[in-house]
């Protein structure tokens, strides 16, 4: 049976380590203030971010909501841009993608507004050059670094390791690729149009698997000795949800069969969503502390 890597856990000491930082900032007159942008009344959407506020509040984080319908034109959201720019009571930022309709084709030039400085999302594209240089410019996306962590917490070793990523998106796989590769993994960055999948995850020691595609991974596609991430979640009306009802998130692995052979594995739900929220927190601490030294 393989370890279950525990987001709850991570995200529990992450929160704890936060605790203290906040504590620390507070006793020199600053309280963190996160701006959240959102634009579309969608229920993901609406939901993530009262669980970000709620979450925040607990912690002694400010809260500043930056609401617009989904009709809203690209220079209203360009305003709010500048207004959390120029507000010292914000010190990082968040606007809620993908952007909806007519918005979507204004996204990177909205984003690019932000100041890198208060970017603790990756939006602009001074930040996501960070992540490709390995400097650290800005801050990198929470998704993928949640999957760092999580490595880190766990003590399960990157450097020097094949890792096979699937999944080539801006905000989780390739910055993940990349992320690795920073801390010197060999890394191959799978996608839909690669062939003979399971030749490339079988030959590596960590798979991170961010294609939102259930029963992608089986127990064909894995090998003993394997540490595998299972970033998707992909909704799930015929799971069971654990309160006796039915409807939860699924990830790409076929849990009962790939946790039967490899040796350690992440939960879905349980795993990396629990733990993205507290980076993004973890950015914001940081940010607050370099705008106010
Ligand atoms: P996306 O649709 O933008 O990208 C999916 C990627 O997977 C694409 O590059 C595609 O080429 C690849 N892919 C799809 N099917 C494949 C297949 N059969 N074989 C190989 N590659 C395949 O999705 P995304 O925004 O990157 O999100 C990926 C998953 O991660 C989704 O399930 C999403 O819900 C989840 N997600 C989770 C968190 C979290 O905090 N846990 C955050 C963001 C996204």
């Amino acid at each position: 049976m393989a370890k279950i890597l525990s987001g709850k856990e991570v995200a529990s000491s992450l929160e704890a380590k936060l605790k203290e930082d906040i504590a620390a900032l507070k006793s020199r007159g600053v309280t963190p203030g996160l701006a959240i942008i959102r634009a579309t009344d969608s229920r993901p959407m609406l939901s993530y971010e009262n669980n970000a506020a709620l979450r925040a509040s607990r912690l002694g984080i400010d809260v500043f909501k930056y609401s617009f319908p989904e009709n809203a034109c690209k220079d209203e959201l360009i305003k709010a841009v500048e207004e959390i720019n120029a507000d010292r009571n914000i010190h990082g930022c968040i606007m809620l993608r993908p952007l909806p309709g007519e918005l979507r084709t204004h996204e990177k030039e909205i984003s690019n507004r932000l100041t890198p400085e208060k970017d603790i999302d990756c939006m602009t594209d001074i930040s996501f050059g960070g992540v490709f240089t390995g400097k650290s410019t800005g801050f990198p996306p929470c998704t993928p670094q949640a999957v760092i962590e999580l490595l880190d917490h766990y003590a399960i070793a990157i450097e020097g390791k094949r890792a096979a990523v699937i999944g080539r998106s801006l905000i989780v796989g390739r910055p993940a690729a990349l992320m690795l590769l920073n801390r010197n993994a060999t890394v191959t960055l799978c996608h839909k149009k690669t062939k003979d999948l399971s030749s490339i995850t079988k030959e590596s020691d960590i798979i991170v698997s961010a294609a939102g595609c259930p029963g992608l991974l089986t127990k064909e596609n894995v090998s003993p000795g394997q540490v595998v991430i299972d970033v998707s979640t992909t909704w799930d009306e015929k799971k069971p949800n654990g309160s006796g009802g039915f409807g939860t998130f699924t990830g790409d692995a076929v849990f009962e069969e790939v946790e039967s052979v490899v040796d350690a594995i992440t939960p879905v739900p349980g795993g990396i969503g629990m733990i993205t929220i507290y980076v993004l927190f973890k950015h914001l601490i940081e940010a607050a502390d370099n705008l106010t030294k």
